[in-house]
């Protein structure tokens, strides 16, 4: 029974679990809760602690939970990863690596340079001058997610948009394994990337670190990078303290196709989401035999892949195919769902374009998988997900810079808009306000006081 609308809702339901709920959070991690609080907290109850605590106690709190929660035992000297080991990794890493790490640098870093917002000057009639000035945030804190994992690709979807900013300092936490030690290819990219602040922090104690400072490790004015549901509370819980990208919840991609689509193509795309699990995957079609013919190719494709048994339980969980009587109500189901990932494979993906209000990230045609996005186009892959799209958008490096208004007025500029002022001034209550300008506009002696 999919239907357009109630899959969109499942896709609702599993959003509003990230944020609040313990369903979708795993056993091992349940068992976790009840082991280092004795009770079953949900996650925002467990987060709130685990910041709290940090923020109170500092260092101490955050080398605590690392010890119940990653299971190493770390002493304040080894919170920081030393840059001989970056090195080390750098230097043994292997030319192949890094070849593909300069290329995918380059390519981020010409997109994201061409988003560049410029600062801008608007003179007006010639009395006044109003202006738009942008600055680079000074630190900010990249959050990689599972320290044993190797996640490169976020490590340069997030440090290469703040480096085109100018942010001066970036700093990356990632939680330490059971041993303290790192994939050597993370701290390899830290290393190609100038990356000199690596910390084995990970989870909620990593987000309160850096959001409020511990000893050894200063805080940062912005969050980003993804992680599990601990991870995202955590930074909703300090947003306000810092600046943070956004609430990535789990990835999302609806596939849109007409009778022209491959089914094994599109099979494929949507396995290469399942496989994130939980991976949101969908597929809306107005071609019937289009159903059956990916039915039959997952199948056979699951059959092969290595990580089968999380594609297969994430596409049983969240999976969709939905057949739509046409091609409009296709459309209205891919706007209700606002997808971090939408791929058009139509005949002509870019008559379709146009009606799309909501998706994070729209790859056009057959030969465009979202997995170039993923890892090597440009354009970052930290996307707004479960229905955020509807208001948000993907990190670029216009998010690591505040902008300031400047204003300049000439006394005749000043005396021109004096009334409007004081009149809106006066309407609110505000004298002293109108009096400001007042003085100022009825005043015609020199600009300066004399020497
Ligand atoms: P993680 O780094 O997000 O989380 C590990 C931390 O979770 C631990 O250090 C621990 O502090 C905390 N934790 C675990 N159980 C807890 C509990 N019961 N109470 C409090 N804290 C607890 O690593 P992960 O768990 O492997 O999750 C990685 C996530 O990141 C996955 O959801 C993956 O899909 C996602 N991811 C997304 C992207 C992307 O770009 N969108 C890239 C890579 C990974």
């Amino acid at each position: 029974d999919l239907t357009a609308s109630n899959a969109a809702a499942q896709i609702v339901k599993l959003r509003d679990q990230f944020r609040t709920d313990t369903e979708i959070v795993s056993a091992a991690s349940k068992k976790k809760t009840q082991a280092v609080f004795g009770e079953a907290l949900p996650p925002v109850r467990a987060v709130e602690r685990i910041c709290n605590d940090v923020r109170e106690k500092g260092l101490s709190a955050a080398l605590n939970y690392t010890e119940l929660f990653d299971g190493v035992k770390l002493k304040a000297d080894q919170l920081r990863v030393k840059p001989a080991e970056l090195a080390e990794a750098h230097a043994n890493i292997g030319d192949d690596f890094l070849e593909v790490i300069r290329q995918v640098r380059y390519n981020v870093m010409q997109f994201q340079s061409g988003l560049l917002q410029r600062d801008a000057v608007m003179p007006v009639s010639g009395k006044h001058e109003l202006q738009v000035r942008y600055r680079a945030l000074k630190r900010v804190g990249v959050y990689c997610p599972g320290g044993a994992a190797a996640y490169p690709s976020t490590l340069l979807m997030t440090v290469c948009p703040a480096q085109v900013a100018g942010c001066e300092q970036i700093i990356v936490t990632m939680p330490p394994n059971a041993t303290g030690a790192y994939n050597r290819e993370m701290l390899a990219t830290c290393h190609e990337l100038g990356i000199t602040e690596v910390y084995r922090l990970g989870g909620a104690q990593a987000i309160a670190a850096m959001a409020y400072g511990v000893e050894g490790l200063k805080p940062v004015d912005m969050i980003v990078g993804p992680g599990n549901q601990y991870v995202a509370l955590a930074k909703k819980y300090v947003f306000g303290q810092v600046a943070i990208d956004c609430l990535a919840g789990p990835s999302e991609i609806v596939v849109l196709a007409d009778d022209s689509a491959h089914p094994d193509y599109v099979a494929l795309d949507l396995i290469a989401q399942a496989e994130h699990s939980p991976g949101v995957a969908v597929l809306v079609t107005w071609y019937e035999p289009l159903i059956n013919e990916v039915q039959d190719a997952l199948t056979k494709r699951l059959a092969k892949l290595s990580r089968a048994d999380l594609a297969r339980d994430s596409l049983e969980r969240f999976g969709a195919l939905i057949l739509a009587p046409n091609k409009a109500s296709a459309v209205d189901c891919v706007n209700a769902m606002a997808p971090e990932h939408l791929h058009i494979q139509t005949r002509d993906p870019d008559a379709i374009l146009d009606d799309i209000d909501s998706a994070g990230a729209v790859f056009l045609g057959p030969f465009t998988p979202v997995a170039v996005g993923d890892y090597a186009a440009g354009p970052s892959h930290v996307l707004p997900t479960g229905g955020t799209a509807r208001f948000a958008s993907g990190l670029t490096t216009n998010d690591f810079r505040k902008r300031t208004s400047i204003l300049r007025f000439t006394r005749n500029g000043l005396k021109d808009i004096a009334s409007d002022v004081i009149f809106m001034a006066n309407r609110e209550g505000l004298t002293g306000h109108a009096a400001s300008v007042e003085l100022r506009a009825n005043d015609n002696g020199p600009a300066a006081r004399p020497k």
